[in-house]
């Protein structure tokens, strides 16, 4: 497993199958045929499944001040080609910072309405 190390954290990255070795994946070859088909922009990648998380309780959290770190995880999935085998290509690991939520629109009340 190769990882980097970037600003945003830690890529890890599963270029093989660890089951078969096949290099070929269900979702990576589908979304290239997509994108062959005009079903779908260049650079198109659609994975079996997208996991994000942040690592931590709510409770905790909650009693963060604002601007506060906390883990975060990235997990994209695919399935193997050749053996079905679901892997995980492509793990991000790093952290998000702790931001006031944005307060809901207000409705303007324009004059005549
Ligand atoms: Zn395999």
């Amino acid at each position: 497993m190769k990882r980097e190390r970037s600003d945003q954290g830690n890529k890890a990255k599963q270029d093989k199958c660890p089951n078969c070795g096949s290099k070929k994946r269900v979702f990576e070859r589908l979304s290239e045929q997509a994108v062959e088909l005009g079903a779908a922009p260049e650079g198109f990648t659609a994975p079996y499944r997208l996991g994000q998380r942040v690592v931590g309780t709510p409770e905790a959290q909650a009693q963060q001040p604002m601007g506060a770190k906390v883990p975060v995880v990235n997990v994209v999935e695919d399935i193997c080609y050749d053996c079905h085998t679901v892997y995980a290509p492509l793990v991000m690991t790093g952290t998000a910072e702790k931001a006031p939520a944005e307060a809901p629109l207000k409705k303007l009340h324009l004059p005549g309405q």
